[in-house]
């Protein structure tokens, strides 16, 4: 199911839930909501995340790895261990594995 983002028309009066923008899992075939589902302001749909999976595959590997490379650069070795060993297993990238067990090292973890 197609998981869609709104945010709301007037972004001064939202409620907590959709000032910011909100997520929902949309049914197939049903209309985009209008409507906040906690406070009834009109909101309008930003994106379909399905459409923009498909086409950033590969940017959403490069914000992983700036992440880690973030993790790494500040010193968070297990931060950076765990998120490149769980972005390796999905991407199957043994380059990425490699990085996950040297950071389990530095951050003093026993990768076996
Ligand atoms: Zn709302």
């Amino acid at each position: 199911m197609p998981i869609y983002e709104y945010e709301p028309v007037n972004q001064e009066q939202g409620c907590p839930r959709c000032r910011h923008g909100f997520e929902l899992i949309h049914p197939a075939g049903e209309p985009p909501c209008a409507a906040c589902p906690d406070c009834g302001r009109p909101v309008r749909k930003i994106i379909s995340r399905v459409g923009v999976v498909i086409k950033q595959a590969d940017g959403e590997s490069g914000r992983v790895i700036d992440k880690i490379r973030t993790y790494e650069n500040d010193g968070m070795w297990s931060h950076a261990a765990e998120l490149a060993d769980s972005h390796a297993a999905k991407s199957k990238d043994s380059g990425l594995k490699e990085r996950a067990m040297d950071n389990y090292k530095k951050a003093g973890m026993d990768p076996s």
